[in-house]
């Protein structure tokens, strides 16, 4: 695979698995998995764990599996599970043949859990969901026993097999571990592993009306894959002693799980339950939307792989949560498309420019570089004729000192152009600017100076002739705070959404575009990245979307406000 450095420094990660191998454990082998459960689309978050768990099995040479943990039917969807492909191999990753569903190994969960009762380890109990929590206690209070608890094999194997057979209501009764009701960790008292739940699978149809609860489900398929190293975030940690009991107890392949921080980025939301709040809610089109931190959605934006794995691979793994600046986001994506993207003339605000002196019907083929990062990516030719859009920004009726642009009597040069000096402008009755007009030095040809002579600024343009339109779609953040999660008691995690967070202009692009193809990258030369819109761009209308600007522009604000 290209540039995929991923997880080749150590950690505390990689250090573990050094130490199973030197000890030949699990005959040396590494075997991880990504378990998404299908509810809804992979974000930035799972790229983390998508590029540690494939990035570790690469660099062991050992495998890694894609499994849905899909135990919960009433959330999943089949264009979730389509999408979750889509977005993993886009980012570039293989699990060759080994795509597995929890669901397939309904049937096995259901004897292990047989097993567990016909050791005396599991009982049915009768409980309502309340008591079940009511009777849990408190991290400073020991639960209480479910009268049930003492149930008789042959009952509970019974009662198991008539939940199983539909015969029970959804919620009458579950199936729980028989552990230990004064355990410290709460996860240890008698924890429920399997509930009724009448429903339609989106893979097992309505072959089953009980369902695996995830902590009866997860370990138990990492084992069954063969899994060596069973990665999860952190909320996990306190899971791991039942993990591991419920291995111990049906005596199977044991699973290393090893938890790490998940990750948190400023300005942002990384949780599939708020993103589909945004989704439903319309505040975002959809789960592709550019400003969505969806894998989906930031390729829509202009994302590369490339850059969101570089990413991943710089924030590293660590135990401990903290928030990830959006900025390292934005930066790898603007170093990987400086290296790679094609440069262009685009004019997001035009004002016209007559060239006075410029013979009338005269059109001239300039030389442009496509990338000066990139020899090979060769040249092309700009259209240049007597008159011109440049960006409204780049003129001004009275300069501030230091202004290196258009203003009266001053010289500027047109990027691959000429030298041209502003003799004149002409204003509307609102007192705007809609006319600058200007003498070029025909020896300037191509920006170069003639005579030796200084010119500070170099401004874009396009041709007004052969300037081609194109919607323009100017994204900021989708947050206004920097942990929009962290709102007080009685507010909402939504009220943080930042209301201008898209603007769309008409832009004026260099006619070489008209062939621009869909989710093609280009750097508008002076004002940012952008990327041809995957779903909205079309022949007759050309659509862009901002990736990024040049420059971070919000550490420059927040600087400023200092
Ligand atoms: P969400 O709240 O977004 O639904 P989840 O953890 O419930 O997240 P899963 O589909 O269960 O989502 O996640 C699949 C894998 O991705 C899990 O191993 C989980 O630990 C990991 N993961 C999810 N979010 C993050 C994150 N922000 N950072 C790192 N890993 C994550
Ligand atoms: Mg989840």
């Amino acid at each position: 695979m290209d540039n995929l450095e991923s997880t080749r420094s150590s950690n505390f990660i990689t250090n573990i698995i050094d130490k199973d191998i030197s000890n030949n454990k699990n005959d040396s082998r590494v075997h991880t998995r990504f378990p998404p459960e299908p509810n809804g689309y992979l974000h930035i978050g799972h790229a983390k764990s998508i590029c540690l768990n494939f990035g570790l099995a690469k660099t062991y040479n050992g495998k890694c599996n894609l499994r849905y943990d899909d135990t919960n039917p009433s959330r999943e969807e089949v264009e979730y599970v389509d999408s979750m492909i889509e977005d993993i191999r886009w980012l570039g990753f293989d699990w060759e043949d080994r795509l597995f569903y929890a669901s397939n190994y309904f049937d096995t969960l259901y004897e292990y859990a047989v097993k567990l009762i016909e050791d005396g380890n599991a009982f049915v109990c009768d409980l309502t969901a309340d008591q079940i929590r009511e009777y849990r206690g408190t991290l400073t209070e020991p639960g209480k026993e479910s009268p049930h608890r003492n149930r008789t094999v042959e009952e509970n194997l019974d009662l198991f097999k008539k939940m199983r057979d539909g015969e029970f209501e959804d919620g009458s009764r579950v199936l729980r571990a028989k552990i230990d009701m004064t355990s410290g960790n709460l996860n240890m008292r008698d924890p429920v592993i399997y509930r009724i739940l009448h429903a339609n699978h989106h893979n097992t149809g309505d072959k089953w009306c009980i369902y695996p609860m995830y902590d009866w489900a997860h370990g138990q398929s990492d084992s069954i894959e063969g899994i060596t190293h069973s990665l999860c975030d952190i909320s996990f940690e306190a899971h791991r002693p039942l993990y591991d009991w419920c291995i111990d107890k049906l005596d199977i392949h044991h699973p290393q799980q090893i938890e790490f921080a998940r990750l948190n980025i400023s300005y942002t939301v990384l949780s599939k339950r708020k993103l589909r709040e945004l989704v439903e809610g319309n505040y975002v089109a959809d789960w592709d939307d550019p400003r969505m931190p969806t894998l989906s959605g930031l390729k829509r934006r202009g994302y590369t792989p490339v850059s969101i794995r570089n990413f991943c691979d710089r924030i590293g793994v660590a135990k401990k949560e903290s928030i990830v600046a959006v900025a390292d986001l934005e930066f790898s994506i603007r170093e990987d498309l400086n290296k790679h993207s094609p440069r262009v003339l685009a004019v997001l605000n035009p004002l016209k420019v007559i060239i006075d002196n410029y013979p009338d019907d005269q059109v001239e083929e300039m030389d442009a570089i496509n990338n000066p990062e990139d020899e090979s990516a060769g040249s092309r030719k700009i259209p240049f004729s007597k008159e011109l859009y440049i960006e409204k920004e780049d003129f001004r009726e009275d300069p501030p000192k230091k202004y290196f642009r258009l203003a009266p009597g001053k010289e500027v040069r047109l990027r691959y152009g000429y030298f041209i000096t502003c003799t004149d402008f002409i204003k509307d009755d609102n007192g705007e600017v809609i006319e600058v007009h200007c003498t070029y030095d025909p020896e300037s040809r191509g920006g170069s100076s003639p005579d030796g002579r200084k010119v500070k600024g170099t401004i874009h343009w396009v041709s007004a002739e052969h300037a081609i339109e194109a919607e323009v779609r100017l994204y900021d953040r989708l947050f206004m705070a920097y942990d929009p999660l962290n709102v007080e008691e009685g507010h909402d995690f939504k009220e943080n959404i930042n209301t201008n967070s898209l603007e769309v202009i008409t832009a004026l692009v260099e006619p070489s575009l008209k062939e621009a193809k869909p989710g093609s990258r280009y750097q508008f030369e002076r004002r940012g990245y952008y990327c041809v819109d995957s779903k909205d761009s079309t022949n007759e209308k050309l659509v862009f979307n901002r990736t990024v600007t040049l420059r971070d522009t919000w550490a420059k604000l927040e600087k400023a406000n200092k």
